[in-house]
């Protein structure tokens, strides 16, 4: 998962890609990068937190009406300052790109590359994959002296990566000279909204972003999200052209809405807040189908995800809704950090537990997922070690017992509880007294209940196994988890 945004203005937009990189922080904490465009490209990339990348020296250098910006999260490749985006080529015309995704066939694509085109790309770079393939066919329509317009050579370039790669990709470009290219995998699985404000001389500016939060800060209105398959190309001059290439089912992430994606988010025109507290409705529905007569004395969200779903669960238990897990501010989140062992030690360095809150009380925490358990396990420790009388668990997300492809850390099943414990092992393991989890049919309908939006069913692959990109089957997931293991023990 990263955060990806570009804009194409009237003015300079560095310090706005850096606003928008601080807003899109939560999606990759692990190293950023800007890239402008004037005549030249001019880039700064880091490993860390956007703060600390960027000064006002190095940002003084990035000059030009148009760039893009670029926050990580490694799911595949190192932690270096090699592997940030975007990242650029200079043939043709110069193409810089970033993207926010997981490709599924990377190897066989970047083998490929290499023995037809003689182009070498760094395995850990995935996004280099679809940079070479784009850049490859607009160079062979350039070198032909191809005679349809810009707009359709773009079209032909974006459609060679629509019919070679799988996997997920929401991706922005600028090329030097001539615009911005902005297109969305054909299923639409990452998110990527576009917004539009008027400048001053009456023309538009153009943003576009995983998430809209910083649309308003910086004066943008939403205007829609890029729709799946679709290529959207705008001239340098602000001529405004798109359309849409290749459309499959539309299957959006459904992990966005219970973890990834922040509270004040709307994505493919569902509110990730209202989904949350519909998440918590069904889970109070569900408790009380379940154990009608176990009631707890206060409901403490495991911060801050879990926060919406925690307030309507409790609203409808009619139990007292309690901050009794303090959040440590300055902390990054857990789940995205790098490795085991920093992530274990970091959940108590993050959260400290209320004792006034928790002591002598039947407590309920709500989690917005369980994915390895070490983070369950540790809070449901910590709360006890507060002196709580039971500790009831309830994660927002059904059990996650696959691994993702599309660009989330769910990395290998041996590395997921759910795939390798029943419920109630799982129950022991963490040490509750009780636990649920959502069910996955009311999950969706948390998500796409409500809303003015097309999608049918979200991408639910982490949590049924019914992968719709990239032909995943038993051999290949094998493959996938293997490659993975290799990547990671040579970092
Ligand atoms: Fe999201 Fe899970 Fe699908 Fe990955 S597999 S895209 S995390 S729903």
């Amino acid at each position: 998962m990263c955060g990806v945004v570009g804009i194409i203005s009237q003015n300079p937009v560095a310090s706005e890609i850096y606003d928008s990189l601080i807003y899109l922080q939560h999606r990759g904490q692990d190293a950023a990068g800007i890239v402008t465009c004037s005549n030249q490209f001019h880039t700064k990339k880091g490993v860390g937190y956007v703060r600390d990348i960027f000064d006002e020296i190095n940002m003084s250098r990035l000059n030009g009406n148009i760039g893009i910006g670029h926050t990580r999260y490694p799911t595949s490749g190192s932690y270096n300052k090699e592997d940030a985006q975007p990242i650029w080529t200079g043939v043709p015309y110069g193409i810089a790109m970033a993207h926010n995704g997981n490709l599924v066939n990377k190897k066989e694509l970047t083998k490929e590359l290499y023995q037809k085109g003689g182009r070498f790309l760094n395995p850990s770079i995935e996004i280099e994959v679809i940079l070479h393939l784009f850049a490859g066919k607009l160079e062979e329509l350039r070198s032909k002296n191809n005679s349809t317009n810009f707009f359709n050579q773009i079209c032909q370039s974006v459609n060679e990566v629509f019919e070679r790669v799988e996997g997920a990709y929401s991706v922005i470009s600028m090329i030097i000279s001539k615009g911005m290219v902005v297109f969305r995998d054909p299923h639409g699985i990452r998110p990527l909204t576009k917004g539009v404000r008027t400048a001053e001389n009456g023309k538009k500016d153009y943003i576009f972003a995983s998430e809209p939060a910083v649309f308003y800060a910086l004066g943008y209105k939403i205007e829609k999200d890029v729709a799946p398959g679709e290529v959207i190309y705008i001239s340098e001059d602000g001529n405004y052209q798109s359309k849409i290439l290749k459309s499959k089912k539309f299957k959006p992430c459904i992990f966005e809405y219970v973890y990834f994606a922040r509270p004040d988010a709307t994505l493919d025109d569902v509110s990730v807040y209202r989904s949350r507290l519909r998440m918590g409705k069904s889970l109070a529905k569900l408790w009380k189908d379940r154990y009608p007569d176990l009631i707890p004395d206060i409901i403490i969200p495991a911060p801050a995800t879990s926060n919406s779903a925690a307030s309507a669960m409790a609203n409808e238990l009619g139990v007292r809704y309690s901050e009794g897990l303090y959040k440590n501010p300055f902390i990054g989140r857990t789940f995205i950090m790098p490795g085991q062992k920093s992530r274990k030690k970091s959940i108590r360095y993050k959260l400290v537990p209320i004792s006034y809150e928790i002591k002598n009380k039947i407590v309920m925490i709500i989690d917005d997922s369980i994915v390895r358990g070490n983070t369950s396990k540790e809070i449901v420790k910590m709360v006890r070690d507060f002196g709580a009388k039971k500790v009831y668990l309830v994660s927002a997300c059904p059990p996650i017992n696959h691994p993702c492809f599309y660009g989330v850390d769910i990395p290998t099943r041996s590395e997921l509880i759910a795939s390798n414990k029943t419920v109630e092992e799982i129950r022991k393991y963490i040490n509750a007294d009780l636990l649920i989890f959502q069910e996955l049919d009311d999950l969706i309908d948390s998500v796409t209940r409500r809303g003015n939006h097309n999608i049918e069913k979200p991408c639910s692959a982490c949590m049924d196994g019914n992968y719709i990109a990239g032909n995943i089957n038993q051999q290949r997931m094998l493959e996938l988890e293997q490659s993975r293991n290799h990547e990671r023990a040579i970092l």
